[in-house]
């Protein structure tokens, strides 16, 4: 018997036993229907629709139906039905019309895992629409304050203080749904990181830092990614004990969670797909820190690390490092919110242009995709609103017929992204 095969042996046995059951329809509004299942463990899951006819497809790998479903409902869901194929259980929901949908997420319960898929009856779809899911990973936090800035700054502050200006621009823009993996000054650790943004089906990962370096003179942010290489040159450096450690921590996965580790080498495709997308992503948000006047740039090419929080297998996932605290400048950069604003801005434009050139069939950005709508917001002003979008006012006023600047609360506006 080869090696190779021993491991496939030993893969398939390690993720092949998720059991899956339906549970239930339940309508929790007027206009929403949320269809629920039971797994056994936390599942890697690709949900996408369909059109003519009208369908919602997950397709759960690595589970086996415990029976199977075929379920009569009520307008808009014709129906529900599933069957599993070598590993791979595909439910599927077939509609009557358009509607939007949101991406299943698995909740952890005392019975298993809560996987709910959560449709919206609308009028006047031409397509079955769904958010784009940002997961915004603010570095640290809790009893780990990171870095410290000369100017007493900690980095745990910095890196929230950036996830909420990103947020905040994602919350209020059409077709974006932000996910904070910590919205507060709390304890999260590195595997619940990217264990939350699996359970909650995040389509891209961006994890904000701002850290420290024994030199006070090195400055400028820098892009990484997650590399397997770089991974193992810093694997095969460790000492004895720290490759304990990061073992006992890899084991130490709690109930239900899922195992990257094992589904990337099941899966080595998707994982290297992943990579250039990572890539990509990491290229254009570096693009937009270049341009920016305030930051200085540290390394000009997107690096390689060995960051677990970017390791999942099929999220694309970068790190931003957003400066040096450990020195002057940039340390008072992070300090003011102009400065911190300026990240998420490169953050917030490089998505966008990154979704421009790998866009995700029915959500809100296409491959020609010039325009973004925002909601304007209590306390917002053209100005501000043309900062945080990387535009300016004149722009925004001509896209719009916009009066004497005027702008009011939950005024939908277009912003020319490019
Ligand atoms: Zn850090």
């Amino acid at each position: 018997m080869n090696k190779l095969f021993i491991g496939c042996l030993i893969f398939s046995s390690l993720l092949q036993s998720n059991e899956i059951s339906f549970i239930k329809v339940t309508e929790p509004s007027q206009n929403t229907i949320e269809i629920s299942f039971i797994l056994e463990n936390v599942a890697f899951i690709k949900s996408y629709s369909l059109e003519s006819p009208s369908r919602i497809v997950l397709d759960v790998f690595d589970s086996k139906l415990k029976s199977d479903i075929d379920e009569v409902y009520n307008y808009p869901v014709k129906k529900i039905r599933g069957s599993t194929d070598k590993n791979i259980t595909r439910i599927v929901i077939d509609l009557y019309e358009y509607v939007y949908w949101k991406k299943p997420i698995q909740t952890k319960t005392d019975n298993g895992v809560l996987l709910s898929l959560e449709i919206t009856k609308t009028k006047k779809l031409k397509a079955n629409m769904r958010d784009i899911i940002v997961a915004i990973d603010a570095g640290h936090g809790g009893k780990y304050p990171g870095a410290v800035g000369t100017n007493n700054i900690l980095e745990k502050d910095v890196t929230l203080l950036i996830a909420k200006q990103l947020e905040r621009t994602l919350k209020d823009t059409e077709g974006f749904s932000p996910l904070m993996i910590r919205a507060g000054d709390e304890t999260v650790s590195l595997n619940d990181r990217y264990q939350i943004a699996r359970r909650n089906a995040a389509d891209i990962f961006i994890s904000i830092h701002a850290d420290g370096f024994r030199l006070s003179s090195v400055k400028g942010a820098s892009v990484f990614i997650w590399s397997e290489e770089a991974s193992s040159t810093v694997a095969r450096n460790l000492s004895d004990a720290k490759r304990k450690r990061i073992q006992a921590d890899i084991k130490n996965l709690k109930i239900y969670d899922f195992d990257e580790d094992t589904a990337r080498e099941m899966y080595p495709e998707i994982y290297q797909a992943k990579i250039q997308e990572s890539k990509l992503l990491g290229t254009k948000v570096l693009d937009q820190l270049k341009k920016d006047p305030a930051t200085k740039i540290h390394k000009k090419n997107v690096e390689y690390a060995d960051f677990r929080v970017l390791k999942s297998i099929d999220i694309p996932s970068i790190l931003v490092e957003s400066g040096f605290l450990t020195n002057p400048e940039d340390a008072e950069r992070l300090k003011t919110m102009e400065g911190r604003r300026m990240i998420a801005r490169s953050i917030f434009v490089g998505i966008f242009n990154y979704f421009v050139e790998k866009p995700i069939p029915n959500t809100v950005i296409r491959n020609d995709s010039e325009y973004l709508t925002y909601e304007i917001q209590n306390g917002d002003t053209l100005l501000e609103i043309a900062i945080r979008f990387g535009v300016t006012i004149d722009s925004i006023v001509s896209a719009n017929d916009i009066k004497n600047n005027s702008i009011f609360k939950g005024q939908k506006i277009l912003i020319k992204m490019s």
